[in-house]
């Protein structure tokens, strides 16, 4: 299996992931959405999300969560820094 390191989180940029007409991403919008209410996290341009549920729903979508990563940094919402981002 893959290991995710502790420094390599995984940052979803929400604005990207629920403008997407990409029909893919349809189960990664629906998680996140549930994650922001479990946490009361409504007001975030991003969202860092858990590794164990990254690997969660690369099986919903049947694939490695190395594979999820990849077409999530082609579907351009993953941040792969978040403090950068701010700053940009
Ligand atoms: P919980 O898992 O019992 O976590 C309770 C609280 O511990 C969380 O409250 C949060 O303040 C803190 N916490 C737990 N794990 C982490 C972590 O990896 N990083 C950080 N920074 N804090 C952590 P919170 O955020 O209000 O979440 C409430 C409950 O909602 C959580 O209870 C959990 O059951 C669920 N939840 C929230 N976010 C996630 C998530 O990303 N994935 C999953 N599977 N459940 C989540
Ligand atoms: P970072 O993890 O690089 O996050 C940078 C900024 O991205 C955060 O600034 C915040 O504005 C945004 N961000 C990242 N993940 C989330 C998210 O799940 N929800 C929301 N709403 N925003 C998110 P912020 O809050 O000023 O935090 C600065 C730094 O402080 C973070 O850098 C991190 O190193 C640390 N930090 C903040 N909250 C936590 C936490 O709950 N757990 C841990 N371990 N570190 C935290
Ligand atoms: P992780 O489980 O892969 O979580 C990655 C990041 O997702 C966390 O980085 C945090 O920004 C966010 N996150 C995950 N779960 C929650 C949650 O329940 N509530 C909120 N508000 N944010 C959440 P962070 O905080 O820097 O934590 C890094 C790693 O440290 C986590 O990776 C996890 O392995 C561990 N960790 C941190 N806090 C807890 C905790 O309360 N319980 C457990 N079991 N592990 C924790």
């Amino acid at each position: 299996g893959v290991r995710l390191e502790a420094t390599n989180k995984i940052v979803l940029d929400l604005e990207k992931l629920y403008d997407t007409t990409s029909e893919d991403l349809a189960y990664v919008a629906r998680y996140a959405r549930a994650i922001q209410q479990q946490r009361g996290d409504y007001n975030g341009r991003v969202l860092s999300i858990r590794a164990d549920d990254l690997r969660a729903l690369a099986i919903v979508y049947d694939i490695s969560p190395s594979g999820l990563i990849e077409r999530l940094t082609e579907q351009g919402v993953l941040v792969a820094d978040p403090r950068a981002f701010f700053a940009s």
